[in-house]
């Protein structure tokens, strides 16, 4: 396997928003009326224990791009099982989430919550048609046409490469799964197990991805979503975020090179696009695709394992730069936050750090109380390493903690990193009390403004706690590579 970076153009300004201290930098402006699209003001959301009418600005503003991606998911998978996550706080018909094409965010910033079917009469909360489009709308077209064809030719050619598949059935096979039948763009298998490769074009919806993927899994069959390079361009829409996020920001391609890899090596191979953080002042963190030719191991890894190791790979990368470009900056920050020391003792390192990744400064981070965020992030991680006895005394103090955030002065604001931990450590999970849960519900629900504080600050805690990067930094890159196209 070699790697090869391609050469992607720096972004013109900061992809993830400017820093600085001033509040309302986080929330850049969108293209569109943002109170226009967000006709429907509160929502009935009934993730949690119990439903409970939650404003839509705390719903959505503080989701990172990650989120936005893994609760649209989640509502398509509920759906499918007859559960409504979302109704509207004023008629109590369903919702879902669209979000504005022309956001640059890929955020939750820029998305919105519409009725999924017509508004009904005398709900007052309508979302104008023309802001309606959810973005996969703008690439209808000919679902079938030439470009798809060649894609399918040149990926069962490569495939044919390899003696390991069986010979590759374009548009040919039926499977038979419930009562219905699908026909892969290419099925073959792999050492005798069954394997159905099916090109997204852009167009599909979340919907069709998540349906597929539900009917190959029953019927044990693997399934290998792939794009072509010169859909690159259309990476940054949503159902392509869609697809990369939940796979650890990775994502196949079949191109010429791939292609002509596969023939030299008599092994499968395709591209691999997966996202990287990029550090480099003055635009702090960006994201950008690192591309490597890939072979079978890689390819028909199992999801879960892929997603994995997609979020380790982008928290190294993110570590590893930053050990090149400020040696020691993470770890002396570290030690204070661990000794609670006064942080004034790491000013100069923190401006240091805050200058290169596009931190807030330390007046306006203490403001925020993120050092007792940043200690509390410590706990989970002893906790996590932790065994035996320790485990339990490493439990103890992690609860204790949380829940003396939640009852500090900023705790509304950050109850979205307190869930987000909660969800992603399962021993995190375990010494949440239900009473603290349903605090922080009600406090998110509270009135008064919601501020995502764990996206005000999402760089200098990915910094110091590279595991939280993905879920923080991880989007599509702004700028995209200039690639080959199939000849
Ligand atoms: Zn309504």
């Amino acid at each position: 396997m070699t790697t090869s970076n391609i050469t992607t153009k720096l972004p013109a300004t900061d992809a993830n928003g400017p820093p600085g201290p001033h509040r309302s930098g986080s929330h850049r402006a969108v293209v569109g009326n943002r109170k226009t699209r967000r006709a429907i003001k509160k929502v009935i959301d009934a993730r949690g224990a119990e439903p409970v009418l939650m404003p839509v600005d705390a719903v959505l503003d503080g989701l990172t791009a990650v989120d936005l991606s893994a609760v649209r998911r989640q509502m398509i998978s509920k759906r499918a099982t007859g559960v409504i996550l979302f109704r509207c706080g004023q008629c109590n018909s369903p919702v879902q989430i669209s979000s504005s094409p022309s956001s640059s965010t890929g955020d939750g910033r820029g998305a919105f919550f519409k009725h999924a079917y017509r508004t009904p009469d005398g709900c007052t909360w309508h979302t104008p048609e023309n802001l309606r489009s959810t973005g996969a709308g703008q690439f209808n077209g000919n679902q079938e046409g030439e470009p798809h064809r060649r894609l399918k030719i040149c990926l069962a050619d490569s495939i044919r490469c390899d003696s390991d598949f069986s010979e590759p059935l374009v548009d040919k096979h039926f499977i038979r799964i419930g009562d219905g039948r699908r026909r892969p763009d290419v099925f073959t298998s792999y050492k005798g197990q069954p394997i159905a490769f099916e090109l997204q074009l852009a167009r599909l919806t979340l919907k069709t991805i998540n349906n597929r993927t539900a009917a190959y899994r029953a019927a044990g069959i693997a399934l290998v979503w792939v794009t072509s390079a010169h859909e690159l361009s259309l990476l940054n829409n949503q159902a392509f975020r869609d697809l990369y996020l939940a796979s650890g920001g990775r994502i196949f391609a079949v191109d010429a090179a791939s292609c002509g890899r596969s023939e030299e090596s008599s092994v499968l191979h395709l591209r691999e696009l997966s996202l990287e953080p990029c550090v480099q002042h003055p635009f702090s963190i960006y994201n950008r695709w690192r591309s490597r030719m890939v072979n079978p191991e890689v390819i028909l890894m199992p999801e879960g394992q892929r997603h994995a190791e997609g979020q380790r790979a982008y928290a190294a990368a993110l570590a590893d730069q930053l050990q090149a470009k400020a040696p020691g900056l993470t770890e002396k920050i570290a030690s204070t936050v661990a000794s609670g020391a006064d942080f004034n003792l790491v000013a100069a390192e923190w401006s240091a750090l805050a200058k290169l990744v596009g931190g807030r400064d330390l007046r306006q981070s203490i403001q925020d109380e993120l050092p007792r965020v940043l200690r509390w992030l410590q706990a989970v991680e002893r906790l996590n390493n932790a065994t035996g006895q320790e485990r339990a005394v490493a439990g103890e103090v992690v609860a204790a903690c949380a829940a003396a955030l939640v009852a500090s002065r900023t705790g509304k604001h950050w109850t979205s990193l307190i869930e987000h931990v909660a969800d992603a450590v399962p021993a995190v999970s375990a010494t949440l009390s239900s009473e603290l849960r349903t605090k922080m519900t009600r406090l998110k629900a509270s009135p008064g403004k919601l501020h995502p504080f764990h996206a005000y600050h999402r760089h200098m805690i990915s910094a110091l706690h590279p595991w939280l990067s993905f879920w923080l930094l991880a989007k599509a890159p702004n700028g995209m590579a200039s690639h080959q196209r199939l000849p």
